[in-house]
């Protein structure tokens, strides 16, 4: 899901003709990738591109992965990641209201957020029923880290539990806020809620757009009850589909939105590392309409594409639950300090 700092993408911001972007201004070691290259310069564009050292080890020695532009892998914990990327003050620009409504969501971002809200609940209704079972509180208090225009919070709320949400996106938290819900602005590094003071904590399609996630997940540790639950969803970099396709995976395209692309392994050693202990790790799919299906597809084949076209127009609301099991939802336990 977006988290408004969740949620992220200078690539997007390329093919998305209402977005700004941003100019590289340096060079890498990794060979070009089929990539869009960034389209015209944005605020702060002329900045040079800023290296990174492996957010879980903290090394520098690092390898190109697929041939994609400035993707690395740590050669000593396995964590593949961005860099050099750009500041993070650009970083976090890029959640506007056009992140909710943009037109080459592949790229990142989302075609219309709230028109497929629909679909959004049900995902998330399925996410809670996998949760549910994890949390130990009767009413229990969550707080949805990138929680958007508040929709997983609807569900929560539906659930009977209580909840708020944080996000950096001003256009998302007005929509959250609308619903009735306390969506305060921020991320988790900054954001001034007491320690031990959730049951839940949620990073729906988030930790990968974060500059420091394993400073935020230590972070999460913190306002977790111990033995709280924890529970994020993220692209699968390990999973089978990522790996025969390599730089023509999907979930390599949003470079600059997503920051880390984790695998199983190397997200459970930075949740371990911050004090989780992982419980269940699934893979997850979503529900989507057949025109949102049809964007995504055209991307590995065409045919597909145009059959499901197709059939989009004779059942245009269709909606089915898709799946290529290259995202996981990671549910954890929040070990004593
Ligand atoms: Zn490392």
């Amino acid at each position: 899901m977006c988290y408004a700092f969740s949620r992220r993408a200078f690539l997007r911001r390329a093919a998305c003709p209402r977005r700004a972007g941003l100019r590289r201004t340096s060079t890498t070691t990794t060979p070009a990738s089929p990539i869009r290259p960034l389209a015209r310069p944005a605020a702060g564009a002329g900045r040079t591109l800023v290296h990174v050292p492996c957010n879980h080890c903290g090394r520098e020695v690092t390898h190109g992965v697929h041939n994609v532009s400035r993707l690395v892998r740590c050669v000593h914990c396995g964590l593949v990641f961005v860099s050099p990327r750009p500041p993070d003050e650009l970083l976090a620009a890029q959640y506007d209201r056009d992140y909710f409504h943009c037109s080459e969501p592949t790229f990142g971002g989302y075609e219309d957020y709230e028109a497929d809200r629909a679909e959004i609940t049900r995902t998330f209704r399925r996410r809670m029923r996998q949760l549910a079972p994890f949390v130990g509180a009767a009413a229990p208090r969550l707080l949805d880290v990138g929680c958007a225009t508040g929709i997983f919070l609807e569900v929560a709320r539906d659930a009977g539990w209580s909840g708020e949400g944080l996000d950096i996106s001003e256009y998302a938290l007005a929509r959250a806020r609308e619903k009735g819900f306390a969506a305060r602005p921020g991320t988790l590094a900054d954001a001034d809620f007491s320690p031990r003071s959730f049951d839940v904590l949620t990073l729906w399609d988030v930790v990968e757009h974060l500059p420091d996630p394993a400073g935020a997940l230590a972070r999460a540790h913190r306002l977790l009850r111990p033995g709280g639950t924890l529970a994020l969803s993220t692209p699968d970099a390990g999973s089978l589909l990522a790996r025969l396709l390599g730089r023509r995976w999907l979930g390599f395209r949003p470079i600059d939105e997503h920051l880390y692309f984790f695998s199983r392994r190397t997200l459970a050693a930075m949740l371990a590392a911050a004090g989780f202990e992982v419980r269940a790790t699934h893979a997850v799919g979503k529900y989507l309409t057949l025109p949102r299906l049809v964007e995504r597809l055209r991307f590995y084949t065409r045919a597909g594409a145009f059959l499901l076209r197709t059939a989009d127009r004779l059942v245009p609301r269709l909606s089915l639950y898709v799946t290529s099991f290259d995202t996981m939802v990671v549910i954890a336990t929040r070990r004593p300090d």
